[in-house]
């Protein structure tokens, strides 16, 4: 019989350098947002499922087929979040946080989950960095946003190959006499569009352009577009945005078939595409959601966000930045002891040594002198400090430079002060 239980399709452990390149992007991007004044929110990964079919929309591809959607014992219908942001604006509404001031910049990152065909960068559980600016219909609030997620990438080291494309979905004063024509073209040309496409024709017939059918986007060629459609406002909203990213020297294109997903969005609406990711090319999305806190039940009150999919921000990670990462994280003492009496010098000089930042390790079983060194080797040591016999009887340490080989004697009650010193230098 094998007991053995493997993990879930698209589901995936994550160990090694891929922890190193998670740990990358999750320092960049904090690093980032406090540079941008953005405060941490944690929300569940379980919401109530109708939080999502109202706030992400009925007739979506994530509400209509790939939530991960379970009855509980209670017998109430729960959801895995499929996204961030309807779990945000719903903790926003439910502890008015609107109440405390009139802006408020949030970001969250962690898992999502959705049931699509997994592939290179698209799983069933995937991870995000997520930021949300509430409170402002500003068009700085979106070049912000953009230039947050540019900024993180960039942090990362992310930014070979990025291209930013972006567009304006428009207002509910632009936007009827768009769908209207839309809605007329789609149905002259019905023949030429997918299932899925032709069904959207009547419940949000700006999605067809999302479709990643290749006879669709052929189709789409001759469609309306909503660029022809904008208000004054929205054109002018539009182009102060732009204007704002030339100032802060973000390159874009303007790409007048790019809409969204989820429903909600109006207005500025982006993508940050880079070429070396082949067919999954989105590493971050987002826009401006000026209605959906409404929808859920909250004040009138303007929005705009971002995502970054980190497994896609991970597939373009350089191995010069991991080399780096797995430099940093090499141990500086490595301990070699013989007996007990050492191991408890050690074990005491470890206590001293880490409160100082100095990272430190040993073998936790007895061992020869070969094995110890062998394995202060394979794990990267600076410094090798062995208390053997000898040593303890003269209350010194041997310590031995791991890349110059140098070998010294120190006593005890200066062992932590040169170590210290050594390590510094040695760290660069
Ligand atoms: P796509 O068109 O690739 O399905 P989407 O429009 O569904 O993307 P969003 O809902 O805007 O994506 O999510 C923002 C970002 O999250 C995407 O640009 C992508 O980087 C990432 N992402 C979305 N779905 C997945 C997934 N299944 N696996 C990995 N990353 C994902
Ligand atoms: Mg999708």
């Amino acid at each position: 019989m094998d007991l053995k239980v493997n993990s879930v399709r698209g589901f995936k452990d994550v160990f090694g350098k891929d922890v190193i390149k998670f740990q990358a992007i999750e320092d960049a991007a904090r690093m980032c947002f406090e540079m941008f004044g953005f405060k941490e929110i944690r929300t569940p990964i379980v919401e109530k499922t109708s939080l999502f079919q109202r706030g992400i929309g009925e007739g979506t591809d994530i509400v209509e087929k790939e939530m991960y959607t379970f009855i509980d014992r209670n017998g109430d219908s729960i959801s895995l979040r499929p996204e961030a942001t309807a779990g945000v604006i719903r903790a926003f509404l439910e502890h008015k946080l609107y109440n405390a001031s009139s802006l408020h910049k949030f970001y969250t990152i962690g898992p999502m989950f959705r049931h699509e065909r997994p592939q290179r960068g698209r799983l069933r559980q995937f991870h995000q960095i997520n930021a949300e600016v509430i409170g402002s219909d500003a068009p700085l609030a979106d070049s912000e946003i953009i230039w947050l997620a540019w900024a993180i990438l960039k942090e990362a080291g992310l930014f070979e190959g990025l291209r930013l494309e972006i567009n304006s979905l428009g207002c509910p004063r632009c936007r009827p006499q768009h769908r209207h024509d839309l809605m007329d073209f789609l149905n002259n040309n019905k023949a030429e569009l997918c299932e899925d496409c032709r069904r959207r024709i009547d419940k949000n017939p700006l999605r067809v352009f999302d479709c990643k059918n290749e006879a669709c986007k052929k189709a789409l060629m001759l469609a309306p577009l909503i660029r022809h459609y904008w208000c004054p406002e929205c054109a002018q909203h539009l182009g102060d945005v732009l204007d704002y990213l030339e100032t802060i020297n973000i390159p874009f294109v303007i790409n007048p078939y790019l809409v969204r997903g989820l429903d909600y969005y109006n207005r500025t609406t982006f993508e940050i595409k880079a070429s070396r990711l082949g067919a999954q090319d989105t590493v971050a999305a987002g826009g401006r959601y000026d209605r959906l806190i409404e929808w859920l039940g909250g004040p009138d009150c303007p929005a705009v966000g971002m995502a970054i999919g980190m497994e896609r921000a991970i597939l373009m990670m350089d191995m010069d930045i991991l080399e780096k990462a797995a430099y940093d994280n090499r141990p500086d003492c490595f301990f070699i002891t013989f007996n007990s009496e050492g191991r408890g010098h050690a074990l005491r000089f470890m206590n001293k040594l880490r409160d100082k930042f100095i990272a430190c390790e040993m073998s936790y079983d007895k061992k020869s002198m070969k094995a110890q060194m062998r394995y202060a080797d394979r794990v990267g040591a600076r410094l090798a400090i062995i208390i053997g016999e000898d040593e303890v009887d003269n209350e010194e340490a041997t310590v031995k430079d791991m890349e110059t080989h140098a070998q010294h004697r120190v006593q005890f009650d200066r062992l932590v002060e040169w170590v210290g010193k050594l390590v510094d230098e040695k760290r660069g």
